[in-house]
């Protein structure tokens, strides 16, 4: 319990990543492949964080946080949503953070910095820690 992280991100390659990296830790990831998806993912489970890939095939990142926060799950309204940005120098970032994201991080993925901006928000598993 209070583990568990939403990854909606299209990308099989960075989803294969981030999976290994936080199952190492100790979390259990929950994996959404489209924007639609992961919005009816977070509403139906309860996640404890959310990484939010921007570039989607169907509804973009910014507007899978909108839907986000705007949702009838109040818990919705605060869980942490940790964008995950490919274009950081051009605005990327700050419209992530317009959208209701509270912190973003760029590609390619750091797996530290993965495990350092997660741990920020929901700590790792006793006895999974480094
Ligand atoms: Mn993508």
């Amino acid at each position: 319990m209070g583990h568990h992280i939403l990854y909606i991100e299209d990308n099989p390659d960075n989803m294969m990543l981030v999976k290994r990296a936080l199952e190492a830790r100790g979390y259990v990831l929950v994996e959404a492949l489209t924007g639609i998806v992961g919005v009816s993912t977070a509403e139906e489970k309860d996640v404890d964080l959310i990484l939010l890939d921007i570039n989607l095939p169907d509804i973009d990142g910014y507007e899978v946080a909108r839907r986000i926060r705007a949702s009838s799950k109040h818990t919705l309204a605060y869980t942490p949503i940790i964008a995950i940005t490919a274009n950081a120098l051009k605005g990327d970032a700050e419209k992530a953070l317009a959208a209701g994201c509270d912190v973003y991080m760029s590609k390619p993925i750091n797996i530290r910095e993965l495990w350092a901006r997660v741990e920020a928000f929901v700590p790792a598993p006793e006895g999974k820690k480094i």
